[in-house]
């Protein structure tokens, strides 16, 4: 956590007064020492582009207004989370894009992996060991105690240890639980079978000095003995690691690249496109074929049309939850129909299209994570407008959209976060917006400039965004943010794809630097934890 990173070599948003991205200059880190006051705006800016935007969250470089800032979450260094701050991304579309049920990829998804992977190992353990076991619980820790109740994390995390697969588990598993959470389970483990209900998921101490603030420890218990225990984390999108986690093998990829810069450096000097390069690096990082990647990347987007197409069909109702939040895709979509000129029909039309993903996502109906959860309406419904919803443009386009919604993802998982609990909605919404941008500028054939500039406008105009969700669950502001999340990627490619590209003041990398810069420096009431902000001002009766 207090490792000084002083190899880190960022591409400098102008070398003084030159913007021009990828052409490899470079300059070392600096380490800014002054108190804000102290900072004029260009210095400010200086600091932010010289540092790793990995680092910052990390806790390195510290700053004297750093260390001023309010309590915020710290992140354990033996996570690899961090440590792959360094090194270019190996991160793969199977890893990224995961099917499972919301309403929040790290509060449902990730923990329903982690007790599924704890059952997995259970199931592993010697016969003898087993037939000792009496009880399976699960404690949750952190942001994961402080709302895992409004986010159904209990539900999720039981389904995982009686067995259920978070990519294939019917909902209604999930919706059977909510209406009658006393039901008792059978969980057979060898020869040895025990019951486990929603009492053995427990919600331990919401605050603490834990390496992640979505913490969890699983425990195979003989009585009071405990038989095999592990500590996991849930470190944003669905992504998991636990205490010892040592990554997966993988192949190099063929194009490295860590930052945008040395992205769109790649891109111009083998003239491919983002989405070009990306999948080449799938082939080489994965082990897959070309047509592996565009079969998964086509499952990806037939399960994202699904979920708008439910969620739009689906009647009138209220969310579950204290909130009574009342559903609108399905209204909104025909009121926007209806309305007599094409902008602002087509405004309201992926406005609605992200309603209805995002409601599937409240109703913990599966979603896809891209990147998260709760930002899982923006995506779908970009896919859909593109696609049969809308302009009918070819599977190819969209594929090649996707991929290059995976580099903009990637690169702010690895140079700073993708969880509402290190870095508040910017880095959920946020990125989600980015990889809209991103996907429609690919999608649409612009070059890789244009596809940078389109993820980095939609991602500048969310920084700073607090996660405050009303009662703990995704729902306020959730689901309204996803459909803005979607206007403004529109926007952003607007404004990408209608500017001079190498006139652009701000690039990518240094947005990510910025994104990461605030989520070290926001207060933890913003951090998914329902302490602040909406949480606290919206009073439900
Ligand atoms: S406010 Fe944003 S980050 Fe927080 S739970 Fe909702 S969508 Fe996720």
């Amino acid at each position: 956590m207090d490792e000084t990173r002083d190899d880190v070599y960022t591409p400098v948003n102008g070398c003084q007064d030159c913007s021009a991205t990828g052409c490899g200059a470079r300059e070392p880190a600096s380490q800014p020492t002054e108190a804000p006051g102290a900072l004029s705006r260009r210095q400010l800016g200086r600091v932010v582009a010289a540092a790793s935007a990995g680092a910052l969250l990390a806790g390195s470089p510290q700053s004297a207004w750093a260390q001023q800032a309010a309590p915020a979450s710290k992140l354990s260094p033996d996570l690899d989370v961090v440590k792959r701050s360094k090194g270019p991304i190996m991160t793969v579309l199977e890893e990224f894009y995961k099917v499972g049920p919301g309403p929040s990829s790290s509060h449902t998804i990730g923990p329903m992996r982690i007790t599924y992977d704890f059952y997995q190992r259970c199931t592993k353990l010697p016969k003898d060991q087993l037939a000792a076991a009496t009880a399976l619980k699960v404690h949750l820790y952190g942001s994961l105690s402080a709302t895992g109740k409004g986010h159904g994390t209990e539900r999720a995390a039981l389904a995982g240890i009686v067995g259920k697969e978070p990519a294939t588990v019917d909902p209604k598993f999930l919706d059977d639980l909510a209406a009658r959470p006393d039901q008792v389970f059978k969980v057979k483990l060898g020869d040895k079978a025990f019951d486990v209900s929603l009492k053995d998921i427990i919600y331990d101490s919401p605050k603490g000095d834990f390496p992640h603030p979505n913490t969890m420890t699983c425990k195979l218990m003989a009585g009071d003995k405990v038989l095999l225990e592990q500590e996991y984390y849930s470190v944003g999108g669905g992504f998991i690691e636990w205490k010892g986690y040592t990554p997966p093998k993988k192949g190099q990829p063929r194009y490295p690249y860590s930052t945008m810069a040395e992205l769109l450096a790649h891109a111009h000097k083998n003239t491919l496109s983002i989405a070009q390069i990306v999948l080449a690096n799938e082939v080489a990082v994965g082990g897959k074929t070309e047509a592996d990647v565009y079969a998964f990347v086509d499952k990806i987007t037939t399960a994202m049309t699904n979920i708008v197409k439910t969620g739009l069909s689906m009647p009138v109702a209220t969310l579950p939850g204290p909130i009574k939040l009342k559903t609108k895709a399905g209204e909104v979509y025909k009121r926007a129909m209806d309305d007599e000129f094409a902008a602002p029909r087509g405004v309201g039309v992926v406005a609605a299209y992200a309603l209805a993903g995002s409601e599937e996502n409240a109703r913990g109906h599966l979603v896809v994570t891209a990147p998260t959860g709760g930002s899982a309406g923006v995506m779908p419904a970009l896919v859909y407008v593109l696609g049969e919803g809308g302009r009918k443009m070819t599977q190819q386009k969209i594929r090649d959209g996707m991929l290059a919604a995976a580099a903009i993802g990637y690169l702010c998982k690895h140079n700073a976060t993708l969880s509402g609990a290190e870095g508040g909605c910017q880095a959920e919404i946020g990125v989600a917006s980015a990889m809209g941008g991103a996907f429609l500028a690919q999608a649409h054939g612009f070059p890789p400039q244009v596809v940078a500039n389109a993820a980095e406008s939609a991602l500048q105009h969310h920084l700073g965004m607090t996660c405050d969700p009303v009662a703990g669950y995704v729902q306020v502001p959730c689901i309204e943010r996803c459909a803005f999340g979607a206007v403004k990627a529109w926007t952003g490619f607007m404004i990408a794809s209608n500017e001079v590209p190498a006139d652009r003041r701000v690039d990518f990398d240094t947005t990510v630097a910025a994104m990461a810069l605030t989520a070290r420096e926001m207060n933890g009431k913003y951090k998914e934890t329902s302490e602040g902000g909406l949480a606290v001002a919206v009073v439900l009766c």
